[in-house]
């Protein structure tokens, strides 16, 4: 038999979350039915607004909810000394570890034809300017140790290698094809800690 039409709409959107089948929208939505009003419309109004009220900081691509970027504005951060990441969310991860009191700049992605990431969809020369503007010193690449991620690091070190900054990358301990969002917090400060000159 068919769910009524607002149950069956639930159930696809909750499909799109990953790691949710069938079975599971189901479960989760039938679970939505029995909730408060007042929490449903919550939910609704956060999502709703989420990509209104998280912004990311047009300076490094870190996602924020106030006016001022948590990194970029912090004047006890180490403004010379820049970690690259693939993604927002390896913000997060990084920042758990507690060992790193530098700045950050967000990559659009990590090198993939296949997906449409090319060399030029890399914005490099953002990063460049960055690199330049603020005379950073040191630079750490934060990447996932993927193929996709070895690749932006050999491209990242061919176009850097140029400029006169020291440049590392994560590696002790980074089980291969992991990703960082998979990494315990012991294992990544392990890495943090241990970064190797490329
Ligand atoms: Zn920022």
């Amino acid at each position: 038999m068919k769910y009524p039409i607002p149950l069956q709409k639930l159930i696809t959107l909750l499909k799109k979350i990953p790691g949710v089948g069938q079975r599971t929208a189901e479960r989760y939505a039938f679970q939505m039915i029995q909730w408060k009003e007042s929490d449903l419309s919550n939910l609704a109004y956060t999502l709703a607004n989420l990509k209104n009220d998280l912004t990311p900081c047009p300076e490094c691509g870190a996602l924020k909810d106030e006016l001022k970027c948590p990194f970029c504005n912090d004047p006890k951060r180490d403004k010379k000394t820049l970690c690259i990441v693939s993604s927002p969310k390896d913000i997060f991860a990084i920042e758990n570890t507690s060992i790193f009191n530098g700045i950050y700049h967000v990559m659009p992605g990590l090198l993939s034809p296949i997906d449409g990431l090319g060399p030029e969809e890399m914005k490099f020369e953002t990063l460049k300017q960055r690199i330049e503007t603020l005379h950073i010193r040191e630079v750490i690449l934060a990447l996932d140790s993927t193929v996709e991620g070895d690749a932006t690091a050999l491209f990242l070190k061919r176009e850097l290698g140029k400029l006169d900054v020291l440049l590392s990358r994560l590696a002790l301990g980074m089980p291969l094809g992991s990703s960082l969002d998979f990494i315990d917090e012991g294992t990544l400060s392990q890495a943090l800690s241990a970064r190797l000159p490329i």
